[in-house]
């Protein structure tokens, strides 16, 4: 019969010493490193909704769905592969970051989801999706005062000093100079733009 190696020999006489290596989980919670790449979680403060995490995912897990005025993400976690483009790629850096959860089974996978919900700005004039509030504010913010040159971003940051007004419904009256100070896409501000009548 052949000797069992010292290292192994060592090894089992501590294994029965200090216990298995293995942890109990699922009997007992298990820690996971620090750097563990686990669930990826929404973060309601610091995420603005602008879908770049949806952009950078290479398994497309994450939906964004425009519905009325909200805006929803809706990361699918079991097609999910952890890889944390998501977070490198967050405008924000804050706004999706990969949690330690990795205990995560479901019966369906269709419960296999997290979302987070965003207010939706729509152009003043055709009623197209423009991106959410929280992005424009960001935008905003993060310009200072060069969002003078838009005005859509002017508009978001009046309203969050809260020292703006609604505008008066655009109701089919020819495009007007003061037609300049809606929110609008592109398209709309570009046609509005090249059509004002400057005594409107
Ligand atoms: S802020 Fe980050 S988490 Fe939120 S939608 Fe944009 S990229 Fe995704
Ligand atoms: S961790 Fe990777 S696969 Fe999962 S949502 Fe983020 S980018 Fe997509």
């Amino acid at each position: 019969m052949r000797k069992p190696k010292l290292r192994e020999l060592k090894e089992a006489v501590t294994a029965v010493i200090k216990g298995p290596y293995t942890t109990a989980f699922p009997f007992a919670p298990a820690e996971t490193f620090e750097a563990f790449r686990g669930q990826p979680e929404f973060h309601e403060e610091d995420c603005i909704g602008c879908g770049a995490c949806a952009e950078v995912c290479p398994a497309r897990t994450i939906d964004v769905v425009d519905e009325g005025n909200t805006r929803t993400l809706i990361h699918h976690y079991d097609n999910c592969i952890y890889c944390g483009q998501c977070e490198a790629y967050c405008t924000t850096k804050k706004g999706i970051t990969l949690s330690r959860k990795f205990d995560l089974a479901v019966f369906d996978r269709e419960q296999a989801v997290t979302s987070i919900e965003k207010e939706l700005v729509r152009c003043e004039r055709c009623g197209d999706v423009i991106t959410t509030v929280d992005q424009l504010k960001w935008i905003a913010r993060k310009t200072g005062s060069l969002s003078v040159a838009n005005p859509t971003l002017l508009i978001a940051l009046h309203k969050d000093l809260g020292v703006t007004v609604d505008p008066s419904p655009h109701d089919g009256k020819p495009v007007g100079r003061g037609d300049s100070y809606r929110m609008m896409c592109p398209a709309c501000r570009r046609e509005v733009y090249l059509t004002e009548d400057w005594l409107g």
